[in-house]
């Protein structure tokens, strides 16, 4: 039985509203409404201070595949801890657990990407791609190959570099932007794609408009292209079938390097260790990965380099010359043994023909039960990674006044039945821990079906609908 009666929650709600400044956070709600502190787990389950229980559709943040409180992760962590708990990886230094992850992850990775550099979350691995991008491209004396393509709606991070890449414009405002870097191609959005054009159409809209973008900029300007397999933050986007290839091949053309952000793809949400090669059969010259590579349990990010970018990166030049790039974080010992562990109890479950099991049923599920019900304009994603957009109507795909609060609605109702889904604006996003066997993900379902029907009475009752 777990002990809730340690935890003083009006205390620690005072603290919280004084001194702890949480990230992505409206603070008109948050400072009238006061937080949730979630203090134990198990499995796919979390429990706040005061002992109610919810089941996660979220997995965290996208984060937790191997689900929570797992004993040999604890294990794994506090025996590295014990043997030894950190060094630099700086210069000719490095630890065990850095180089059998590095050896397991290109092991996992598509064949042309053998080299792998830390550090500790998504935004650090995308600004650390376009660092080395560059780099490369000063080596080889290309010094105005720095451009950056990115697509609306992308999501790629919160440093300064990784905010300027993502495309999300909600996540714009009241900032800047580093300036004179970054260009905006169009969002895969199958389901908001201009009237009358077919997927097909569409897809060869969007691979034009990235070929015309890179002439227009200059192919000798343009360094980059970044893409989520399926875009996650911005909607949970699965672009048109045959996509990602040809905006490979673009790439490849005009020597534009492709980043893929695997930061929520990889490590088993959509059934495959990485999904570039596995799920949608291209090859990019950088993964960066995050999240699911510790299963959340510690903060790691990846970066999987191709031979290419190594090569030259990692050339001899005169004696001093260095690449000045790293972080005192970088192959952070426990993080490795964290992440080898996670690896380890990820093949040992068969955790990826779990997810092509039960994550497909949890799919085929979603589109099936909650597609029909009137608010609903669209399910869409991919095993464990689902979307319900939601709409006021479903011939025009108009939306519902941002007063209806819809997202926000749905989510309260689902936390109310104790399941935890998330709001964006007026959808709902899905992406629980990999582990979910078919009756949690026939409860996150019925939870959710209840809780859209319910905010549908609701909102005619108000006149918002
Ligand atoms: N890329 C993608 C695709 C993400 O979803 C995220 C985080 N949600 C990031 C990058 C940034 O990762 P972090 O928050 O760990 O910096």
């Amino acid at each position: 039985m777990k002990d809730f009666s340690k935890y003083q929650t009006q205390e620690l709600h005072a603290k919280d509203l004084k001194h702890n400044m949480h990230p992505f956070t409206d603070f008109a709600t948050f400072k009238e409404e006061g937080s949730l502190i979630m203090a134990e787990s198990e499995g796919a389950y979390v429990y706040d201070t005061e002992g109610n229980k919810y089941l996660d559709g979220i997995a965290g943040l996208w984060c937790v595949n191997i689900g929570y409180a797992n004993e040999e992760m604890g294990e794994a962590m506090a025996e590295q801890t014990r043997r030894i708990p950190y060094y630099s990886s700086f210069g000719h230094l490095t630890t065990p657990p850095a180089v059998e992850l590095s050896e397991k992850l290109v092991s996992l990775a598509p064949s042309n990407l053998n080299h792998v550099f830390y550090g500790t979350g998504g935004s650090m691995s995308n600004d650390t791609a376009v660092r080395m991008i560059h780099f490369y491209f000063n080596r080889l004396g290309k010094k105005d190959k720095k451009q950056i393509i990115t697509r609306t709606d992308g999501y790629h991070g919160s440093t300064y570099l990784a905010m300027s890449l993502t495309g999300v414009e909600y996540d714009h405002i009241g900032f800047d932007l580093a300036p004179d870097l970054v260009h905006r191609v169009s969002a895969p959005n199958v389901y908001r794609r201009p009237d009358g054009m077919t997927e097909a159409e569409f897809c060869d809209f969007l691979v034009d408009e990235l070929e015309q973008k890179i002439l227009a900029i200059g192919p000798e300007r343009v360094a980059a292209f970044f893409a989520e397999p399926i875009a996650g933050a911005g909607g949970v986007l699965v672009p048109p079938a045959g996509y990602h290839k040809r905006i490979a091949d673009v790439c490849k053309k005009y020597e534009v390097f492709l980043v893929s952000d695997e930061v929520v793809t990889a490590f088993g949400r959509l059934g495959e260790m990485f999904s570039s090669e596995s799920v949608f059969g291209f090859q990019p010259d950088i993964i960066t990965c995050a999240k699911g590579l510790t299963s959340g349990y510690i903060p790691l990010s990846a970066n999987l380099i191709s031979d290419e970018i190594y090569d030259v990166i990692s050339v001899p030049q005169a004696k001093g010359a260095m690449f000045t790039h790293g972080f005192t974080y970088s192959g952070h010992p426990v993080s490795c043994a964290v992440g080898l562990k996670n690896i380890e109890i990820m093949e040992r479950m068969d955790l990826c023909n779990h997810v092509k099991k039960v994550g497909k049923y949890f799919e085929n599920q979603l589109k099936e039960k909650i597609s029909s019900l009137p608010i609903v304009g669209d399910v869409r994603g991919s095993h464990f990674m689902m979307c319900v957009e939601n709409v006021a109507n479903k011939e025009t795909k108009e939306l519902l006044p941002a007063e209806a609060e819809i997202g926000n609605r749905i989510a309260a109702k689902c936390e109310e039945a104790g399941v935890l889904i998330r709001p964006l604006a007026h959808k709902n996003i899905m992406s629980p821990p990999l582990i979910l066997n078919v009756q949690e993900v026939d409860t996150i379902v019925e939870t959710l079906h209840k809780g859209i029907c319910d905010v549908q009475d609701e909102l005619i009752r108000e006149g918002l609908w």
